[in-house]
């Protein structure tokens, strides 16, 4: 279906009915929860791909890392699809692309920084897992409203109210069930939409859901639906409708768009089921592009003046093109292709030259975009993470925080006569944001240590060193996985006096970074020093 078309020609009404149509959001998950077949399906339905099995084709590259061809096959891909951007009914949907797991660095981090709203997948199986909760945190801290879709009904799962408990209280969020599972497993037979009052009937995919599917959709009262269900699966859910009307709080728009409160859907999207019904109340609930904050105040995505940050940075692996894209991530105004603006930091003129708006395989290029949308820019190193970009009255966004490392390792020079190119392409690669450099306090150890969330993170910057700079480099690897950055600095620190069992680095503003082998030792050490406050988030200066 085409949007509704504009009836007034005034630029502000063409601005806000622009504005209000998107919806921008990322997706969070563990491995394998499904990610790669729920953004499938919902491409599937928004027009974007007429059969599953586009996107698939990114995992079976995905899956061998360590061999460098296809490492730069998947650079390539991931590139391509940082931002995928579909129609459905009257809206235009941005989803921003998080990394799987052999791909996790600062960018997926990042990423939320540019998303309006998150979208918690999770395996019905398993439940909550390690970097959704990570992920989670970062959401919560961004305020970002949370959607979450429970995955692989059809397979044996726990059981819907331990899935939803677990979300309760562990994560200490809301939850206001939209739809519900009728049984699990072999015999999950469909889910009650809550806010339509229907049931509609799982069939398995034969297709394994390459189309759309047709639900066979009944009325909750309907008489037939004792005769469908077996007695125990009616009789059960009759019970959980009488338990989640009592249990379930009101639908409440506003404690959704804090953050704190969460629509739970639950389905299988491999089988395409509650895809649909999933986007449809997605699409009621989520929010339009918000303002966002700067050094002159809140700034309107309906401001007429241009604005945007940069918040990923990626260089094509291919030595011989070195093109280099920054990802803009439009706060306000038009942007338009080729204009001209002010880049806050230097205060320099740049030309947005070659914006591209990037899907599958296709670059295509963007003549206009506005709030919520994602260009990909041409950056001949001017761009770093977080940087403004404005027309009319500079302004600047906050930077974007950088989160706590988990692994560590000296980067050693192999070339002791290459020293000059060694330390312009540890430099560059920082202030690209590739990886987080640290340095030791102990004078005599001269090496960076770089500090990363994700392994690939390493490779990468190895990679890159060869490739772009011509220096050959080791790693070698520190036993720490927490790091904390001290609240007070040095002077803090000399007060504590000594910490058991923890190295002192300093960041690249010279300030103290403490690092742990693990989360026990840190306990331990603050348990021991109460004077000593820590955060494992670190915000330029
Ligand atoms: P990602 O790592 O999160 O992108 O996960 P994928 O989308 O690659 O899915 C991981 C595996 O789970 C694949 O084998 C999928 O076919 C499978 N899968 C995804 N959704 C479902 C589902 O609803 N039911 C079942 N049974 N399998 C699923």
């Amino acid at each position: 279906m085409q949007p509704e078309q504009t009836q007034s020609n005034s630029p502000d009404d063409h601005l806000n009915w622009e504005v209000n149509r998107r919806r921008n959001f990322a997706i969070i998950s563990h491995p394998d929860a499904g990610k790669t077949t729920l953004t499938e399906k919902l491409l599937l339905y928004g027009g974007a791909i007429q059969e599953a099995g586009a996107v698939k084709a990114k995992r079976a590259q995905r899956s061998a890392t360590s061999d460098w061809m296809a490492m730069e096959q998947q650079r390539g891909i991931s590139i391509t699809s940082t931002v995928l951007q579909f129609q459905y009914q009257k809206h235009l949907l941005n989803l921003l692309d998080t990394p799987g797991h052999q791909d996790f660095s600062e960018d997926t981090y990042r990423t939320l920084a540019a998303a309006d709203n998150a979208v918690m997948l999770i395996d019905a199986a398993k439940g909550l897992e390690t970097q959704t909760r990570k992920l989670f945190e970062v959401c919560r801290m961004r305020q970002l409203p949370i959607f979450t879709f429970i995955n692989k009904l059809d397979r044996p799962s726990l059981s819907p109210l331990e899935l939803i408990d677990e979300i309760e209280q562990e994560l200490g969020l809301s939850t206001y069930v939209v739809n519900w599972p009728i049984g699990t497993g072999d015999r999950f037979r469909g889910v009650v939409d809550r806010r339509e009052q229907k049931i509609h009937l799982f069939e398995k995919s034969a297709s394994q859901g390459s189309k759309k599917a047709t639900d066979t959709v009944i009325p909750i009262g309907d008489p037939r639906l004792e005769s469908l269900l077996e007695p125990d699966l009616y009789q059960q859910l009759q019970d959980d409708l009488e338990l989640l009307d009592g249990v379930s709080p009101e639908l409440d728009l506003e404690a959704i768009h804090q953050g704190q409160l969460t629509p739970v859907f639950f389905g299988s999207a491999m089988n395409n089921f509650g895809v649909e019904l999933f986007l449809e109340a997605f699409l009621d609930y989520a929010i339009a592009p918000a303002p966002h904050e700067s050094d002159q105040g809140e700034i309107s995505p309906t401001y007429p003046e241009f604005s945007g940050f940069v918040f990923k940075l990626q260089a094509n692996m291919d030595p011989k093109h070195r093109d280099r894209v920054a990802f803009l991530r439009v706060c306000s105004g038009q942007f338009e292709k080729d204009m001209v603006v002010t880049h806050t930091r230097t205060g320099k003129t740049i030309r947005l030259s070659r914006p591209q708006k990037l899907f599958a395989q296709d670059r295509e290029t963007v003549e206009v975009a506005y709030a919520g949308d994602v260009v990909g820019l041409n950056n001949p190193g001017s761009f770093a993470i977080g940087d403004t970009v404005c027309m009319g009255k500079p302004i600047r966004y906050p930077e974007i925080p950088s989160f706590s490392p988990e692994l560590f390792a000296f980067l050693k020079n192999a070339d002791p006569t290459k020293y000059k190119n060694f330390n312009k392409g540890v430099s560059e690669l920082q202030e690209e944001g590739a990886v987080q450099i640290l340095n030791s306090t102990d004078e005599s150890k001269r090496d960076p240590i770089l500090a990363a969330v994700g392994q690939l993170q390493f490779e990468v910057v190895q990679f890159r060193l060869i490739n772009e700079y011509g220096v050959e480099t080791r790693l070698e690897i520190l036993p720490y996985s927490v790091a904390r950055w001290v609240v007070g600095g040095w002077e803090t620190l000399e007060k504590v006096g000594r910490l058991f069992n923890t190295f002192i680095a300093k960041d690249r503003w010279d300030r103290p970074v403490l690092l742990f082998n693990n989360q026990w030792n840190l306990d331990q050490n603050l348990a021991d020093h109460p004077e000593l406050k820590v955060s494992p988030i670190a915000l330029p200066p």
